[in-house]
């Protein structure tokens, strides 16, 4: 999912590279670091930012969840993740499992039928295809910068056809920050996360 290059104006408005939003490289899909939809990174010295996608059941809760990386059992050390090449096998396109199709996927209930998926970025026509034959119903995406390529059109086309409801995400703050020490922070006693004093 990461790479070794850092995203430029230019690479991320090419209609050549529509298939996720960075570089990503290097990371398992059963490996231990944490997913979310948009996930800023620093491998190899570059600041990057990972696709992911959450699917979640008419109740909201999270039924799969993936992110954009090479599949099961293949090293990601054996394969490129480069964004450009001369020859096409030597990038990462022929090969990297996009998030929405991994997030089918490691789905923990029988089906996806009814579920909605929450993506970093609208789905290309290829996870359209995926999405539509899954039977999810509705696309919450936070980033359409692809949206004229031939492929996210394409995606449009599939998704209106087969009447699949998609909307833009617009969040309320730019970042979230995660801070592991907050656990141990004074207030945490006191029922602010529902945790009691002994
Ligand atoms: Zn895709």
């Amino acid at each position: 999912m990461y790479a070794y290059k850092p995203p430029t104006v230019s690479d991320t408005q090419s209609s050549n590279n529509y298939l996720d939003s960075t570089n990503q490289g290097r990371r398992k899909q059963n490996g231990s670091r944490p997913t979310s939809l948009a996930m800023p990174f620093q491998p190899d010295n570059f600041q990057t930012v990972g696709v992911g996608a959450c699917i979640v059941n008419p109740e909201n809760k999270i039924v799969g969840i993936g992110y954009n990386g090479m599949p099961n059992g293949c090293d990601d050390d054996l394969l490129p993740w480069s964004r450009y090449a001369d020859d096409r096998l030597d990038t990462k396109y022929p090969y990297v499992c996009h998030a929405e199709l991994n997030a089918i996927m490691n789905k923990n209930s029988a089906d996806v039928k009814g579920c909605s998926m929450y993506v970093a970025l609208f789905p290309c026509n290829e996870c359209a295809k995926l999405i539509i034959q899954a039977g999810i119903k509705e696309v919450i995406y936070l980033s359409d910068k692809y949206h004229d390529t031939t492929e996210m059109t394409a995606s449009r086309r599939l998704l209106n056809l087969a009447g699949i409801e998609y909307k833009q995400f617009k969040p309320k703050r730019n970042k979230i920050v995660i801070d592991f020490n907050s656990i141990n922070h004074s207030g945490m006693h006191n029922g602010t996360l529902g945790i009691h004093s002994p």
